[in-house]
């Protein structure tokens, strides 16, 4: 998530760093900030806001270091605010760090600091890795050259979850110390300079030679040369890469669109979504929202209100909650809820669903909720956005920008922190058997392997987005869940393919629109639940009897149908099948997509957050 710059050099190092930051800024902000070695110490400059705001704060310009560290932050512990935008220091100001990721066990890192004397200015999760290093320095009676770099170690052994992290320090002004885990750090080098950068477009514009830092590595970056050392601080050396990228393409990581980064990017986002809400054997963890047994007890309706592609996520929470919890459930677009007088009162739990949490509709949907005397809960990607200053509760995804329109990561994102939502409360309720859900559990933590099973995989898909691309009219089918998956993989396709596609329940196909299958129409079906496998086989079948051209996505062994074309997904438990299965379905909307040659991220017509009505 969101982006660190760091230089070393002989030049003036803050302009570098806020370029450098600036090329960083689509990776999402919402506070920057910087930290060089001036004559006497380190001097910290960041706000809240753009990039850009940083040229305006006073003193900038007056910046002679040649040493430097510099952090876009996307918030994800502690609202977007000065006090917590990084470069974060220790409590005696020796050791400056900026830090991409999250740390899930920040919260006991902070007790133990705290009892050992040391406070804190912000709220964020960063802040215990200076005062850790802090911490270990000052323990280490080995005054020699590596003391630092041994302290960046021990802090980094105490913590779990996932960094990129820089450190500078006056004691040690020729250099600057870098190691990640799980998130990105690249080092470009140069003669008699060195660039550190979360991604290689950032520093493209000085040299092509990269260091690529792998997972747990450590770097000590001085200006003329850089020491490696791995995980256990024994030192190797490292060949370089020479990336031959243009700087557009290497924004993306080498992908063509940000749409397809991010479909690659699912695994992760649910690592980190999930983070530290349960481990095998222990309840799940939602501090953020305390909800009591006697007011789930209470309650005679929980409502999921959204649009879009958050709303396709509620209709697969409607079916885990009502499952795991035996609530009644109810889903609704927030542009119909909002204007229809919906009959919910104290006894009803109100849950919207936001990537962006701007959605116009969807805000005003939870104040009317809030005046009707509900309890709102509200799930967005984005800290500090405006539906969380509305709601009585805010749980966060953790899917990191997402900036194709077309929403990809977040969903899956959604609904993986909707099911947990809803093990949680079926543990509160005593309302699902617990082997059952430990064994949910599990099956939670192998979706990001099975995914990248998936997308290792789709060369089928591609052989049938290329067959179908100059189609008019698709079909999507399902059961249950299935169907719910089909209507976002219907969506998908509308919104980036301008195909005109329709997702139907498959066993509501001949009260009609069967009337439009004939010779060549293409109808994708997707079958994962062992219960209704027969169902919608005879489905599919009468759809291939009137001439349709045939995609099935499915978990399950097939009867002898006559399929054109199968994608097999890895089995799991059918309530999660869903984060598996709308996988290919986004593939096969983006390759249709790129078939016809059109703009895959910024589809016409459309925004990324909907603040209109
Ligand atoms: N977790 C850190 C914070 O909220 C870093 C977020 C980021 O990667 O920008 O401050």
């Amino acid at each position: 998530m969101c982006g660190i710059i760091g230089y070393i050099g002989e030049k003036k190092a803050s302009p570098i760093l806020i370029n450098g930051l600036l090329c960083l800024e689509y990776r999402g902000y919402d506070s920057a900030g910087i930290a060089t070695l001036e004559k006497d110490g380190i001097t910290v400059k960041k706000d809240k806001g753009r990039v850009k705001n940083l040229y305006n704060l006073e003193g900038i310009d007056s910046l002679e270091g040649t040493v430097g560290i510099a952090h876009t932050r996307w918030a994800t512990h502690g609202k977007p605010s000065m006090e917590n935008a990084h470069p974060h220091l220790d409590n005696s100001s020796t050791f400056a760090v900026v830090h991409n990721g999250i740390i899930e066990n920040y919260s006991e890192l902070r007790d133990f600091l705290t009892e050992k004397g040391y406070h804190f200015l912000s709220q964020t999760d960063t802040e215990v890795i200076p005062n850790l290093i802090h911490y270990y320095f000052s323990q280490d009676s080995k005054k020699d050259d590596d003391q630092l770099l041994r302290a960046v170690k021990s802090t980094c052994d105490d913590l779990k979850g996932s960094y990129a992290i820089e450190v500078i320090s006056p004691l040690f002004p020729d250099r600057i110390i870098v190691v990640r885990k799980d998130s990105p750090l690249v080092i470009g080098t140069c003669k008699k300079e060195n660039h550190i950068a979360s991604d290689i477009p950032a520093v493209l514009a000085f040299t092509k030679n990269f260091y690529l830092l792998n997972d747990q590595e450590y770097a000590v970056v001085y200006k003329n040369r850089i020491r490696f050392f791995d995980a256990s601080l024994v030192e190797h050396t490292k060949a370089i890469n020479n990336i031959e990228w243009d700087a557009a393409a290497a924004e993306k990581d080498g992908f063509e669109d940000y749409m397809l980064k991010e479909i690659y990017e699912q695994p992760n986002a649910i690592r980190e979504t999930i983070g530290s809400r349960f481990r095998l054997g222990e309840k799940c963890s939602f501090d953020d929202i305390n909800l009591t047994k006697e007011y789930l007890s209470s309650l005679d309706k929980i409502y999921f209100v959204a649009c879009g592609t958050a709303m396709h996520a509620g209709l697969i929470a409607k079916n885990v909650v009502e499952k795991l919890c035996r609530i009644p459930c109810e889903v609704e677009v927030a542009s119909e809820f909002r204007y229809r007088d919906p009959i919910i009162d104290e006894k009803t739990l109100c849950i919207f669903i936001s990537q962006s949490g701007e959605t116009a509709d969807t805000i005003a949907a939870l104040k009317l909720a809030k005046q009707k005397g509900c309890k709102t809960l509200t799930i967005t990607n984005v800290i500090g956005s405006s539906i969380t200053r509305e709601a009585d509760y805010t749980i966060y995804t953790h899917a990191g920008p997402e900036i194709a329109v077309a929403s990809t990561k977040a969903y899956t994102s959604q609904i993986v922190l909707l099911i947990i939502l809803a093990m949680h409360f079926a543990e509160i309720l005593n309302s699902y058997p617990e082997e059952k859900i430990e064994k949910l559990k599990a099956d939670i933590l192998d979706i990001p392997s099975k995914i990248e099973t998936i997308l290792d995989n789709v060369d089928e898909i591609k052989a049938f987005a290329k067959k179908v691309y100059t189609q008019k009219d698709m079909f999507f089918l399902g059961r249950g869940m299935d169907y719910a998956v089909s209507m976002e993989g219907s969506l998908k396709l509308k919104e980036i393919s301008y195909i005109h596609s329709e997702a139907y329940a498959a066993g509501e196909l001949k009260h009609g629109p069967i009337a439009l299958i004939e010779n060549g129409v293409t109808v994708i079906g997707v079958i994962t639940d062992p219960k209704l496998v027969e169902k919608s086989i005879s489905n599919m079948q009468e759809i291939i009897t009137r001439g349709a051209y045939t995609l099935v996505v499915t978990n399950q062994v097939l009867p002898n149908v006559h399929f054109n074309s199968v994608i097999n997904i890895p089995e799991t438990d059918p309530l999660l099948s869903s984060l598996l299965s709308i996988v290919p379905l986004q593939c096969l909307s983006y390759y249709i997509s790129k078939n016809k040659g059109l703009d895959v991220d910024k589809p016409r017509n459309l925004a990324k957050s909907v603040t209109v009505e």
